[in-house]
């Protein structure tokens, strides 16, 4: 991680040598936990109400007692901001199930952690970023929704980590899983539009997108901007033959695509993406202005 980095876990910044979890923790043991991962701009998180509401429900999902309000969240993302030397950042934020004996039942972690990180995140080369990024069809699928639902952010990502390895292996920047039904489900780490005779469409929760909170934004958006928008199912064909396609998630932001599985696509970025990341970016000024706060003394 950058040195810059910071680190908070159960209600205390530490450095990053005492930032540890105990390896008992069924986090690790059996990735049991949920998280959320959220830019702060000046030092104002984007859409933390959001991001905080789709943790408690991560919670609720899977029955994990979140130890603090969302309010005490707040003031532990404030804090955290306060304390990161830099003004624009990432956060990732955990509920990990706590320690507890080895096998599955969590009857006996009595406490969860809850762990936060505000780091530097760029997820793309900012020239990839104006010129577009390749994707491929992944041959790893999303999870289906009645095996785990796609709306519940969970810590264990192995099926995108491997889609992500294909893209790699493939020379493309990205993934894109299919759900078990071959309908086009997400990217690895991002929500997917395509643009097809100026109209949005992007996959619905039920065949394997994570709501995503920029993905809301994005069809906020679009309502504003008159550009039609529907959630609908979507197969690889409409990925190849669309006008127009794009990423978008938290670290991401918004990401045009070129090409997706070795097919160009007609623009890149195109007019619609284009609208929708000016409009996206002011949406981020208005609600992130500058607060000149002074970072607080750094941990050593
Ligand atoms: N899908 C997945 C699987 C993700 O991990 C993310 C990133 N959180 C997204 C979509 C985008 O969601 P958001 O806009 O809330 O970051």
């Amino acid at each position: 991680m950058p040195e810059s980095t910071c680190f908070w876990i159960n209600g205390r910044l530490l450095p990053e040598r005492e930032a540890v979890i105990p390896v008992s923790d069924h986090g690790l043991l059996y990735g049991d936990g949920v998280f959320e991962g959220i830019r702060f701009y000046h030092r104002t998180p984007f859409r933390l109400s959001a991001h905080l509401q789709r943790l408690a429900d991560s919670c609720k999902a899977i029955r994990l007692a979140l130890p603090y309000t969302l309010a005490q969240l707040t003031d532990a993302v404030d804090e955290i901001v306060a304390a990161f030397p830099e003004e624009n950042g990432y956060l990732r934020l955990m509920v990990t199930r706590g320690s507890g004996p080895m096998g599955l039942d969590p009857a006996g972690c009595k406490q969860a952690s809850v762990i936060l990180i505000a780091t530097r995140l760029e997820m793309v080369h900012p020239e990839l970023r104006s010129e577009g990024i390749r994707l491929i069809i992944a041959s790893t699928r999303r999870l289906p929704a009645d095996g785990l639902d796609p709306r519940i952010k969970s810590l264990n990502y192995l099926n995108h980590i491997l889609a992500r390895m294909e893209a790699t292996q493939a020379g493309a920047q990205e993934a894109v899983l299919l759900n078990t039904q071959g309908r086009v489900a997400e990217g690895s780490a991002e929500n997917i539009f395509i643009v097809h005779n100026g109209q949005l469409a992007t996959p619905r929760p039920v065949d394997g997108a994570l709501a995503g909170i920029t993905r809301g934004v994005i069809l906020e958006l679009a309502a504003e901007l008159g550009i039609p928008v529907r959630e609908a199912p979507l197969t690889p064909y409409d990925l190849y033959t669309a006008d127009e396609c794009f990423l978008s998630g938290t670290g991401a932001e918004l990401i045009p695509v070129r090409e997706v599985g070795g097919r160009p696509l007609h623009h890149c970025p195109g007019p619609v993406f284009s609208a929708l990341a000016s409009a996206f970016q002011e949406q981020v000024a208005d609600a992130c202005q500058p607060l000149h706060c002074k970072p607080k003394e750094t941990l050593s």
